[in-house]
């Protein structure tokens, strides 16, 4: 039986020929045409906003919190329930994070946590200074309850849109929200580029500056001359060419993984133990990852011993998240609960969703996970 991945990158076929291109143009390099035209092309897909393309959404998040002026005598609040690249840049700048909880219904950033959250930092007297919003596994965040906090107080929100990229609030883009917001191209990504990342706002001055502090900061002068600490944070113009080509179907790769959800949903409509993240009626989701909570009262399975199963049957799936306020690396920081991201990391589990799945593969997901019921 051939391997099943959680999600795998997809070439859409016209990959080859931006990076032949810069092979024949011999643009083989953090900068170049390729770069140029993908910053292009998500500026225009994300409402004309300004595009750095970056070599990670890690690094994207790290220049948003320099260009903020985040320093050691700061707070950032950040969402405990996502991937820890939302919340280490924060200890990159010796910052202190406070970790918020999620909601039920999106499983993002609670609104009502988030500003007991900022009431703690301001009876230690601080105002935050940015706010990470996290659109979990593609799945919008509440914007509007979000934004009314952030604007209420007067904190930047920082939007990590690294799994959202084609998801919607509102009608307005992921993407669109955050004073800045960051992209990621990893390979497992809805869209890749190998590796990489974008930082994007309507701010210029932000962008303008991101770009210089990612190419090694170099003051306008013939030798290298340096007047700010630099970062090598710039995309390679081969990355952004593959980028290009995977542009041209991210459109097609959203409406798969729409399709992959709406398989499984129908498949699990019996199992009333399986619980799925939810669209509000405003938002629409590019569904990155399918993920489930398993909370069988008859205690037949778990979502484990699903994980399991799969496993054995030559298929990746993931556990949900591990909360920051519970990692190792995080331990002693303030953390605002609602129990929610614990017991998503509890009874959560990630099923394959990578829009280069067929329809043999997708009934063996399924019948191996609905065997685990009826054991
Ligand atoms: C992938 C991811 C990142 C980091 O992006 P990289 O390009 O891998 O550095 C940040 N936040 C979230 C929520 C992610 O899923």
């Amino acid at each position: 039986m051939k391997k099943i991945w959680l999600s795998s990158p997809h070439m859409g076929g016209k990959e080859m020929d931006f990076i032949k291109e810069a092979f024949d143009t011999n643009w083989i390099a953090p900068l170049g045409p390729n770069v140029d035209g993908f910053e292009k092309d998500v500026s225009e897909y994300l409402g004309n906003q300004h595009v750095a393309a970056l070599s990670s959404g890690t690094a994207a998040l790290h220049l948003a919190l320099i260009l903020l002026g985040v320093g050691s005598e700061d707070y950032v609040i950040c969402q405990s329930l996502t991937f820890s690249a939302s919340a280490n840049p924060i200890l990159y700048q010796n910052a202190t994070p406070v970790f918020i909880d999620s909601e039920p219904d999106t499983w993002n950033m609670d609104p009502e946590q988030l500003e007991a959250g900022i009431k703690y930092c301001l009876s230690h007297g601080k105002l935050p200074k940015a706010i990470i919003v996290v659109h979990l596994y593609g799945m919008p965040a509440k914007m509007r309850e979000i934004n009314l906090v952030a604007s209420k107080y007067g904190i930047p929100i920082i939007e990590d849109a690294a799994e959202a990229l084609g998801s919607r609030f509102d009608g307005i883009k992921c993407g669109e929200f955050g004073v800045m917001s960051i992209l990621s191209f990893n390979g497992n990504k809805i869209i890749t580029t190998s590796g990489g990342g974008a930082l994007v706002s309507r701010v210029e001055d932000y962008i303008v500056k991101a770009r210089f502090l990612s190419t090694q900061a170099r003051d306008p002068a013939p030798h290298y001359e340096h007047s700010s600490v630099g970062y090598n944070y710039r995309m390679s113009n081969i990355s952004a060419g593959i980028g290009r080509g995977q542009m041209l179907v991210l459109e097609e790769r959203i409406k798969k993984r729409r399709s992959i959800f709406d398989f499984y949903k129908s498949e699990f409509s019996d199992l009333e133990s399986i619980s799925f993240q939810n669209e509000d009626i405003n938002s629409f989701s590019n569904r990155w990852l399918t993920c489930i909570t398993v909370d069988d009262k008859s205690c037949k399975t778990t979502n484990e011993s699903i994980r399991i199963a799969l496993n054995n049957g030559n298929i990746e799936s993931r556990p949900i998240w591990k909360p920051m306020h519970l990692q190792p690396v995080f331990r002693g920081f303030a953390s605002f609960l609602n129990g929610t991201s614990e017991y998503l990391f509890k009874h959560g589990l990630c099923l394959p969703s990578g829009s280069n799945l067929d329809e043999a593969d997708l009934r063996r997901i399924s019948s191996i996970t609905k065997r685990q019921f009826i054991k």
